[in-house]
């Protein structure tokens, strides 16, 4: 069976909806390419005041954010917030705008979580449910870090394995989903199909400095600009082996798993302060240790202790992902086979007790 007749069909069966159909809550966020606020149904309003949906209206881009989505959903829909919808609202003013519709998933994203003091105890509380036992340590500490470290590799996973590459991975855009528990990738507006060409040239302007890779184009700019939909999708397996352009995701995600062991990195100022001590190292996190450590305070001392646990699994695994060569950085479905992960996460400690 042809995977478009599929889709169609999919697509023909699924409820459809337009702007009267929703009722707008609380916003949620505002960027450059959009606005997005919590939603719900006109015909059945959610029992909750603000609604148990999140609605995007966004710009231009919108067209490649609900393509993502959609391919997503049909391919590995526990990496993503559920997507319910998407279509072009053509009422409002000039070209209309892009009208995205989701489950609303939680009330937390990473980065909300990592502002709190009690990180990561409040994240452990919130995939464990209630509990527990209050001692506090660093092997503790660990252990909530590794689990958060495998949901999101596995859903990067998931998108790599799709032909997907995001481009913006960063705590705001990873949200915790409180009906499965886990964490899940939001925010595909930037984001990359390299099987079928979509949104193919990369456009830098829409990647957050804070967080992205070194390299300015994540595909070489030797390969064509723009390729027709058929040779695109005959030659992107090449192309993708030839440039690994997952790897700009796992940088982004080496960078969230240093600001989860060094508390000092979860600030703007001090992510940027931290991305110009790399750089200043060429990039070598190893020298950046050299340099920092001898005359680091408790805090930063302790980031390292946590990495060293266990022979320093974590130090090598969180080197392996933020290198200054694509080539040279781990894959996602790598990381995930890292003795980082043998040791049993969150969910053992919680029986063990
Ligand atoms: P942008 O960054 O372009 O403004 P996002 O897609 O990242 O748009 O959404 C903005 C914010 O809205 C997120 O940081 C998150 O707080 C919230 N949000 C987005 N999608 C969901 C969802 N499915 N469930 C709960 N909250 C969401
Ligand atoms: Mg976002």
């Amino acid at each position: 069976f042809d995977m478009f007749v599929l889709a169609f069909v999919e697509r023909f069966l699924r409820p459809t909806y337009r702007k009267d159909d929703f009722v707008l809550g609380k916003k949620l966020g505002e960027g450059a390419f959009g606005v997005v606020y919590r939603a719900s149904l006109a015909k059945k309003p959610s029992s909750k005041k603000e609604g148990d949906l999140v609605l995007k209206k966004a710009t231009e881009y919108g067209a490649v954010e609900i393509w993502m989505n959609e391919r997503v959903r049909r391919a590995c829909a526990n990496s993503c917030a559920d997507f319910v919808y998407g279509f072009l609202e053509t009422s409002s003013k000039k070209g209309g705008e892009y009208w995205l519709i989701w489950r609303f998933e939680g009330e937390a994203t990473l980065s909300d979580l990592m502002q709190s003091k009690e990180f990561p105890y409040n994240v452990e509380t919130m995939i464990l449910g209630e509990i527990q036992d209050m001692r506090k340590g660093i092997e503790r500490e660990n252990r909530i870090i590794q689990t958060i470290m495998r949901q999101l590799l596995f859903a990067l996973d998931g998108l790599h394995s799709t032909g997907i590459v995001h481009r913006d991975i960063k705590p705001q855009n990873v949200i915790f989903s409180e009906g499965s528990r886990t964490f899940k990738i939001i925010d595909l507006g930037a984001a990359a199909d390299l099987r079928v060409g979509i949104n193919y040239i990369p456009k830098e302007f829409l990647l957050d400095p804070r967080y992205a890779a070194p390299e300015q184009y994540i595909m070489s700019t030797q390969t064509p600009s723009a390729p027709s939909a058929p040779v695109a999708t005959a030659l992107s397996p090449v192309l993708w082996q030839m440039n690994l352009p997952d790897r700009f995701d796992i940088y982004s995600t080496g960078l969230m798993f240093l600001q989860m062991a060094f508390p000092a990195l979860r600030s703007d100022s001090g992510l940027i302060q931290f991305n110009r001590q790399l750089k200043r190292c060429d990039y070598d996190l190893v020298g950046w240790r050299k340099s920092v450590e001898p005359r680091a305070n408790s805090e930063l001392r302790r980031g390292f202790e946590l990495l060293d646990l266990d022979g320093g699994i974590g130090w090598e695994l969180v080197t392996s992902m933020v290198r200054y060569k694509a080539r040279q950085r781990t894959s996602a479905k790598a990381a995930l086979a890292h003795p980082y992960f043998d040791r049993e996460g969150l969910l053992a400690l919680s029986f063990m007790q």
